[in-house]
């Protein structure tokens, strides 16, 4: 029988496959048989990694506020007892020697054991102690997957063309599947512009989140397709719905091919307004695609994703090995870093925001590289020592207010000055710029402009903050409205504010990269785009379709109009 499920559309593009059902936690857990001289350097990482994950639950322990009710300290001293156990500290190492198995597959196994024995109890407050287990289990799974030699990335050739189905996936569990060949994914919760979801678009892996209760419905290994535009899953489907989505695919993939024809050609409106199109990165893989795509430059790289495979901040000399080749693969396009954007959805290091409320509202992105100088320094070190091989540009997120600007100038300034004395190269008139993606940096843009050389506006977070939606969350996701005329107005206002103060307005946000707002934005002022490659094309396809004039005065209207439907309306007139 036929069903269909809808959820949040994700990135375009059909998949078709058999599904194959993971838990976040197993997903990167296969066996490897080691060679007998291999067994040693295995029992050394896992014993790292235990000392590791107890170290990280002691500092937990010992920086909880002592307002932080008693619960959460026996909680966390619970999972520390649980490490020094044997059942954790020993077990699995016997398990690693003896069975001459990876350190993963060895903490798998324990703890299968360990749930089962759970399971066995009568008492049902003991039962759902195995979310203890399964807690300790993930944290030490974290710490060896940040460790993981590179024989054990081969792909997993189970995976190749299936779709997966998950509760839910983080970046990293993205970068794995991509790599084991999936055909796409479909998760339980998560919203559009969560940072696995931007990932997945820029990966042009098509994928389906906030299907609630999907694993109740989808069984493994049965076929479904997996439509990432309209975000929906449709299973059991018959002969003829199965031609008509590979029909579909096979036409996304003839008009995705038919726009390489663009790749050399200006983007610019009918009536002659040039727009900028530069591109969005996350991984030092995606320089490739950046020229392939043509590409004036970056206007956003997310350095973030640096840190994300690490145990550690990743040192200056990393950061600049980075940024030096990218400057050279980059050819003398310009290159905008973006300061770790860290926290929130983006976490780093076992525990961040682990005890926030609202980590969204809280220690991220230019706030944590401030308070940690550890963090910052290096990186903004790097950066200044990039600027010396090519146009380099530095651009900081998430600016609240006008003093964040100037710290980081502050630290800028006692760096250079450093590094004149010491005779290292740098260029002195690299641009600083700033994000706007903060309600309040919005509205008041101009004073933001009178201190920054550029700006670039963020609508993933400008829409999460302006509307009160966290990004993630698939419950509120109906609200995430980039035509809201509250969030266009404040586009407009940051507009203006730069084409005042004469200096230039990107925008990198998720807005930029949809096709369906480009005439609104570019109808609103907006002449520079930063959008991930995959979608550099079909943008540059809607802008040479543009009338500028036209687009005006449907901008000007929206900014107006209280209806949602009317708001559509107006918008599908302008495009179509
Ligand atoms: C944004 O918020 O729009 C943005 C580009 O930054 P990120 O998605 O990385 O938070
Ligand atoms: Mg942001």
């Amino acid at each position: 029988m036929t069903f269909t499920l809808h959820g949040v559309a994700v990135s375009r593009g059909i998949a078709i496959g058999r599904v194959h059902v993971v838990e976040r936690h197993h997903l990167e857990i296969s066996e490897i048989r080691l060679a007998e001289d291999e067994v040693a350097a295995e029992v050394e990482r896992l014993e790292a990694a235990l000392a590791l994950a107890r170290h990280h639950l002691r500092q937990i322990r010992d920086d909880i506020p002592s307002t932080t009710p008693a619960e959460i300290a026996a909680f966390i001293d619970t999972h520390l007892l649980m490490l020094e156990d044997a059942a954790f500290s020993e077990e699995p190492l016997r398990l690693v020697r003896e069975l001459r198995c990876n350190a993963e597959w060895a903490v798998k196994l324990q703890r299968d054991k360990l749930v089962a024995a759970f399971e066995e109890m009568d008492d049902a407050y003991l039962r759902t102690r195995r979310d203890d287990v399964d807690n300790v289990v993930e944290r030490l799974f974290r710490t060896l997957l940040r460790h993981k030699p590179l024989r054990h990335e081969m792909p997993d050739q189970k995976l190749k063309d299936m779709i997966v189905l998950a509760r839910d996936l983080a970046p990293p569990d993205l970068v794995l599947l991509q790599h084991h060949g999936v055909a796409g994914f479909i998760t339980e919760h998560g919203g559009p512009t969560s940072h696995m979801s931007i990932l997945a678009r820029s990966m042009g892996i098509p994928g389906v989140v906030g299907l609630h209760h999907a694993r109740r419905y989808i069984e493994e290994d049965e076929t479904v397709i997996l439509d990432g535009e309209d975000g929906v899953v449709i299973g059991g489907a018959e002969a003829g719905i199965l031609a008509e989505y590979r029909a579909r695919q096979a036409a996304r993939t003839r008009f995705i091919a038919g726009l390489q024809v663009l790749r050399e050609a200006p983007a610019q409106t009918l009536d002659g307004v040039p727009i900028s199109l530069q591109a969005n990165v996350e991984l030092a893989s995606d320089f490739r695609s950046v020229r392939d795509c043509g590409a004036s430059g970056v206007g956003l790289y997310r350095t973030e994703f640096l840190f994300l495979d690490h145990a550690d901040y990743p040192d200056e000399e990393e950061h600049f090995a980075t940024y030096r080749q990218m400057v050279a693969a980059l050819d003398g396009a310009p290159l905008t870093i973006r300061t770790a954007d860290l926290g929130a959805d983006k976490p780093f290091g076992q525990d961040d925001g682990a005890f926030a409320a609202n980590p969204a509202l809280g220690l991220r992105a230019v706030r944590l590289c401030l308070r940690e100088p550890s963090l910052f320094w290096p990186q903004l070190r790097a950066i200044i020592r990039a600027s010396a091989l090519g146009p380099v540009r530095m651009m900081i997120p998430m600016l609240s207010a006008v003093e964040e600007v100037r710290q980081v100038r502050d630290i800028v300034t006692t760096i250079r000055k450093e590094f004149t004395r010491r005779g290292i190269a740098f260029d002195a008139a690299m641009p600083i710029g700033g994000m706007i993606e903060v309600p309040a940096a919005a509205m008041c843009a101009d004073l933001f402009a009178a201190e920054l050389d550029f700006l670039s506006i963020g609508t993933n977070d400008l829409i999460q903050y302006s509307v009160a939606i966290d990004r993630v969350n698939d419950e509120v996701s109906y609200l995430y409205d980039p035509l809201n005329p509250g969030v266009l107005r404040l586009i407009a206002t940051t507009l203006e504010a730069g084409d005042k103060a004469g200096i230039p307005v990107a925008m990198c946000g998720e807005m930029a990269g949809d096709p369906r707002y480009t005439r609104l934005l570019i109808g609103l002022g907006l002449n520079e785009f930063s959008v991930h490659p995959s979608a550099l094309l079909e943008i540059k396809h809607a802008i040479n379709g543009t009338s500028a004039a036209r687009a005006r005065e449907t901008a000007g209207q929206l900014l107006g109009v209280s209806d949602g439907a009317q708001r559509r309306e107006l918008l599908d007139a302008l495009n179509a």
